[in-house]
């Protein structure tokens, strides 16, 4: 049996990870879960999986317990999040929570010798080479839930000791695949929520639509995979079928297929080396028919080129555009900007930060305030 702590249990990583083990309780006994706000919910978790400690990580604190819940021990606020990825027993530690405070958790459950199974972006995206280090210090790889970062993953476990030549990175291209760059531009909040495929938050499905999630994306691979940004292609496939595929040096390419349903990569991380059900069917090739593939537009879509300009400048550069590009999203959500605008922020912020350090973590969380403060200071005026 392992035992799994789950931090972001309510958002639709957590509550899918939990249809997991309701799944298969023989298999999982969940010790921890977090939340940032939604304290109901969390209750309810609590109610069903009798985890050892739970937590609500933002807002006033928990409040009163419900008397049934009294067996287990509520925490409030960042020592929430670190008790849940360290301190509390538990063999894998399945970080999905969404922003930077990721790249703590992850460090914090490294440290603690856990296996990550990680959702968060900007753990890698921010702090890639620390935690790598880590990770290959405690001897636990990292177990990658982003679908297309598992896909490859998957892709490499037969391997052996064949490099990868190349990575092929496959995108949905979003809502606004086929759109103008000025209709792009002026796209709305409801545009940008619509996304085609996958049914995810707000602030990723944003991300989706102006591509930087596949920006980050390139740079978690970059990472995860030892990879030179200039041997990772992105693939636009609007079917979101094949989750991304590997190249290697006598022409093969191993692909890993399945259907758009985040309990596929979610259910890997949690069985590896193994393999179980998640109540997914295979994909029906014959209803599916056709697979397409194109060229990523990267004047459409400028969030591409950003980011492998990032990762070339190296030092905080991807910190930088990780976050201003949340502050920014956060603006447009809020309607304070347009679409467009997102584009012009990070980019903005990327120049005026271009030679900030990203060696230790304090360093990291410093760079990433600055490119914030640059982002608001702009709405402000
Ligand atoms: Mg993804």
């Amino acid at each position: 049996m392992k035992k799994i702590a789950i931090l972001g249990s309510t958002g639709s990583i957590g509550t899918q990870a939990l249809d997991i083990c309701r799944r298969h309780p023989e298999e999982y006994r969940v010790t921890a879960l977090t939340a940032r706000r939604s304290r109901e919910k969390l209750f309810e978790q609590v109610r069903e999986f009798r985890p050892e400690m739970a937590g609500l990580t933002e807002g006033a604190g928990i409040g009163d317990i419900p008397d049934d819940l009294r067996f287990c021990r509520f925490m409030s606020g960042k020592e929430a999040l670190r008790a849940a990825a360290a301190e509390v027993d538990a063999d894998q530690v399945l970080v999905s929570i969404v922003g930077i405070a990721g790249l703590q958790s992850v460090m914090d459950a490294l440290e603690a010798g856990r296996q990550v199974l990680l959702a968060n972006k900007e753990a890698l995206v921010t702090g890639g080479r620390l935690v790598m280090e880590k990770s290959k210090e405690i001897g636990k790889p990292i177990l990658p839930v982003d679908s297309e970062h598992s896909a490859i993953f998957q892709c490499l476990q037969g391997a052996g000791p064949n490099r990868a030549k190349r990575i092929l990175l496959t995108a949905s291209g979003g809502p606004f695949r086929t759109w103008s760059r000025e209709r792009i531009r002026k796209a709305t909040r409801e545009e940008a929520l619509k996304h085609p495929n996958w049914d995810m938050g707000a602030k990723i499905t944003v991300d989706s639509a102006s591509m930087f999630n596949k920006g980050l994306e390139i740079m978690e691979a970059r990472w995860l995979f030892d990879m030179p940004e200039d041997r990772i292609q992105v693939v636009v496939h609007p079917e979101s079928i094949v989750h991304s595929a590997v190249e290697f040096e006598d022409g093969a390419v191993l692909a890993q297929l399945g259907l758009p349903d985040m309990r596929v990569p979610i259910g890997y991380a949690m069985s590896y080396p193994g393999r179980e059900t998640t109540g997914v069917p295979g994909p029906d090739l014959f209803a599916i028919g056709k697979l397409t593939f194109e060229q990523p537009d990267e004047e459409k879509f400028p969030s591409l080129r950003m980011a492998k300009e990032a990762l070339k400048a190296g030092g905080a550069a991807c910190t930088v555009l990780n976050g201003a590009n949340e502050e920014a999203v956060a603006a447009f959500l809020r309607g304070e900007i347009a679409f467009g605008e997102i584009y012009e922020r990070v980019e903005e912020a990327m120049e005026r930060l271009s030679d900030l350090k990203a060696g230790s973590l304090e360093e990291i969380f410093e760079a990433d305030r600055r490119a914030r403060e640059i982002v608001r200071e702009k709405e402000r005026k």
